[in-house]
């Protein structure tokens, strides 16, 4: 930001011919065809060059004669921003969810001036910001594993819909209480080689909680710090020879495998929005978000397949940028490929 003194005229005009608002409140547009004087951002129909000089402020613009703008108000840039600045304060502190009337009161603006004040200042409009600052607020609970579920909801997002209260407890997953860390829990596991790698498995005696590739004891230990891991096990070595055919096969129908899983409620919801897609098929994340009840929770979702921990039962993979391609995945993009490819896709 430049003081007015550094500003040469030929920038000034620029500025003003950009409407542009960062140098609001930097010097004021004296217009002297119309005796008036606006902010650089000046929605107005831009001026004759030639009438045009530029002031340090509304007062050295008055004492030439001109009045503000009845417009603009450049005489309120200051006021605009202590009043923007307030209003941002007032989302973050309701999460998201207080109403334009409320803030407009709060800054002593009626509300359709108020929203364009902010939209101004945001480039969005109060609306808008909240929505983004409550799916922020949703991403930030998710990638904190052990935040209460319910954190998601707080943020500000609908109650689950009627999908997920028809789904619960019939898909065989279940979840150890984590919270401490696995403490007081065994963990089972072993690597095996298979076609896509050296593939990770662990399971308790609730069901497999981890199936990843090219991973180890340090990776199983960083998911699960507290839990007693133990290699192999004969209950263990069962659920082994099932898991390695369904990676083989990963079409074929593995409702039967029991799973523990270790999330929020929301990630299981979102998990459990993950096994109803067909082998076969794929979807967007805009579309698994639809499943879930809210289109618009793309990224949450997205998140939330991030934070699975058993690939392929749990199949993330079949979620895919509606924009084509495969799109990411936590053990590399050929092996999402892959598994797409041996359930049918492309
Ligand atoms: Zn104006």
């Amino acid at each position: 930001m430049s003081d007015f003194a550094d500003l040469t005229d030929e920038d000034a005009w620029e500025a003003v011919m950009r409407r542009d608002r960062a140098f609001d409140g930097q010097f004021v547009t004296g217009v002297f065809s119309t005796g008036i004087y606006c902010r650089p951002s000046c929605a107005a129909r831009h001026p004759v060059r030639k009438n045009v000089r530029f002031f340090a402020d509304g007062d050295a613009a008055q004492g030439a004669g001109l009045r503000a703008c009845k417009r603009c108000k450049p005489d309120d840039v200051a006021r605009d921003e202590a009043a923007v600045l307030s209003a941002i304060h007032a989302i973050k502190q309701h999460e998201g969810r207080v109403t334009l009337d409320h803030l407009a009161q709060r800054t002593g603006y009626s509300p359709a001036h108020f929203q364009r004040v902010f939209k101004r200042a945001t480039g969005m409009s109060p609306a808008i910001y909240s929505r983004a600052l409550r799916e922020d607020r949703a991403r930030d609970a998710l990638t904190h594993a052990n935040t209460v579920s319910d954190a998601v909801y707080d943020a500000g997002f609908e109650a689950p819909s009627r999908f997920y209260d028809a789904m619960e407890g019939k898909l065989g997953m279940q979840a150890s209480d984590w919270s401490k860390g696995g403490a007081g829990i065994s963990v089972h596991w072993s690597v095996v080689d298979t076609s896509l790698g050296a593939m990770l498995v662990a399971a308790t005696d609730k069901g497999v909680c981890c199936l990843s590739f090219n991973e180890g004891e340090n990776e199983l230990r960083a998911r699960f710090p507290k839990a007693e891991l133990v290699v192999g096990g004969d209950a263990f070595e069962k659920l082994l020879t099932q898991i390695v055919q369904a990676v083989k096969q990963p079409a074929s129908n593995n409702e039967h495998i029991p799973l523990d899983v270790k999330g929020t409620a929301f990630q299981q919801r979102c998990w459990q929005a993950l096994r109803q897609i067909p082998a076969g098929e794929t979807r967007s994340y805009g579309e698994q978000a639809a499943m879930l009840g809210n289109p618009k929770a793309s990224r949450a979702v997205g998140s939330a397949n991030g934070a699975n921990n058993i690939a392929v039962l749990i199949p993330c993979h079949r979620v895919v940028p509606a924009s084509g391609g495969v799109g990411g995945y936590a053990y590399g993009p050929e092996i999402k490929a892959e598994l797409l490819k041996r359930e049918g896709n492309r």
